[in-house]
């Protein structure tokens, strides 16, 4: 897997033709190593060799995340001494799934990020300074290591946070791209105003954008993604990726949703019955592994909503984009008679200067709906600032929910629980007994 990736740049026929071809292939491995597919076969009568075409995945279940937690082993197709590193999800809804990989498998994650940031105009002049863990059995960070590597560019490991730090290493090394979570490039703005660092006279020009939506469901920039570039004039790319599926879309620069990497992922957006929904609609994305040795999934449901485009982009791939995440199955709110997802939410509350960090939690009241607890670390603790957010808030949501506010300390805690690598922004305890807020 060392050539370039040109498939991209084939007819959609062709990227098709090339995918039935590991479908079919993936589905043997299946059937001869996976305890957990054959039984899945077994049990619902399905005939591994008639699945020929991508058609034929509608009918097979989908894979749902509570089958990685409950028959974890299960979906082990390899013997233990050709497992080389286990990785984990980040585990921010139930306990955490180990992912179990092999020696191809990490040279897979090499050549999946290579791509992507290659796809990301990236290049071996590049350097990326890394603004995240490569510990805790994260496989972001070490994607991102192993991808940057293999496209020759330099990098610089940092780690997350302390934006003093950062800015010391980007004006002594002088890197032109950063990979970040988007919040915290705010902050890095915050802290180079702060302390007299001109933006526009820094080295970087370019960001690798993870972990949080960049654009609105338009693809133009959300709020994050405006706040950055009013400020800063550097190139957003946005990625979406997991743990799960072990593959990233990625954007060029054209910015219009994260090109699919044909070669490692059959990507569906399939319905509550999975069925694929018709083209243009938003579904939930199903994900077929391509080339995953260790635990292979096979039309695994992500949880995440989106939309797919399939034009072809201005860069000339032919792949499948897909659209931000528009909302999580998990993290829709029913308020009063509408539906709210997470990201809506975080998008209001986003353009709120007052409000420095937040949680939100939802509970199920006596009724059955949903309520809205938000935890709220406002910029002072004023009346008047209490009295803004509030009428921000009526404003923009139908219905008020409660607030609480916290201290900087109190905040840290509840959104780096032990062993976060990232902050909960969303707590869900419907379906815990009554309240619970
Ligand atoms: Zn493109």
């Amino acid at each position: 897997m060392n050539e370039l990736p040109s498939l991209s740049f084939q007819p959609a026929q062709q990227i098709k033709a090339y995918q039935e071809k590991k479908l079919v292939n993936l589905v043997q491995y299946l059937k001869v190593n996976s305890p957990f597919y054959r039984r899945l076969f077994h049990e619902n009568n399905i005939d591994p060799d008639a699945i020929r075409g991508i058609e034929d995945l509608a009918r097979i279940p989908p894979t749902e995340k509570e089958h990685l937690q409950l028959y974890n082993k299960d979906f082990v197709c390899v013997p233990q001494h050709q497992i080389v590193e286990y990785m984990a999800t980040s585990g921010t809804v139930g306990s955490p799934v180990t992912i179990a990989l092999t020696e191809n498998d990490l040279q897979r994650l090499a050549y999946n990020e290579y791509s992507s940031f290659a796809c990301a105009d990236g290049s071996a002049s590049d350097i990326y300074q890394l603004m995240l863990t490569l510990d805790r059995q994260f496989m972001a960070g070490i994607a991102y290591y192993l991808g940057i590597r293999k496209l020759g560019a330099g990098q610089v490991r940092v780690g997350p946070g302390v934006p003093s730090l950062q800015w010391e290493v980007i004006e002594r090394l002088k890197p032109n791209a950063i990979v970040a979570v988007p919040s915290f490039i705010v902050k890095l703005i915050q802290y180079a105003k702060e302390n007299g660092i001109d933006l526009s006279r820094s080295s970087v020009k370019k960001a690798i954008c993870i972990g949080e939506n960049l654009r609105k469901e338009d693809l133009s920039l959300n709020v994050l993604g405006s706040r950055i570039t009013e400020d800063w004039n550097i190139q957003l790319y946005s990625t979406y990726a997991s743990t799960e599926m072990q593959t990233a879309f990625t954007e060029c620069s054209a910015g219009k949703g994260g090109h699919q990497n044909p070669e490692l992922v059959i990507l569906e957006l399939i319905d509550d019955n999975g069925r694929p929904v018709a083209a243009g609609e938003i579904g939930e994305v199903a994900i077929t592994t391509l080339g995953v040795e260790g635990m292979p999934l096979l039309r695994y449901k992500t949880g995440d909503l989106c939309r797919a485009f399939h034009e072809p982009c201005s860069c000339g791939r032919h792949t499948t984009r897909l659209s931000p995440v528009i909302g999580r199955k998990k993290q829709m709110i029913k308020f009063k008679g509408t539906t709210l997802f997470a990201p809506a939410l975080f998008e209001i509350i986003h353009k709120m200067d007052a409000i420095k960090e937040y949680v939100a939690e939802v509970y199920s009241n006596e009724i059955g709906t949903d309520e809205v607890l938000l935890y709220i670390l406002p910029s002072n603790t004023s009346e008047e600032t209490d009295g803004k957010i509030k009428t921000y808030l009526q404003a923009r949501l139908r219905v008020m929910p409660h607030i609480r506010y916290l201290t900087r300390q109190e905040m840290q805690q509840l959104q780096f629980p032990e062993g976060a690598r990232k902050p909960v922004k969303f707590i869900d305890k419907r379906g815990a007994a009554n309240g619970g807020g």
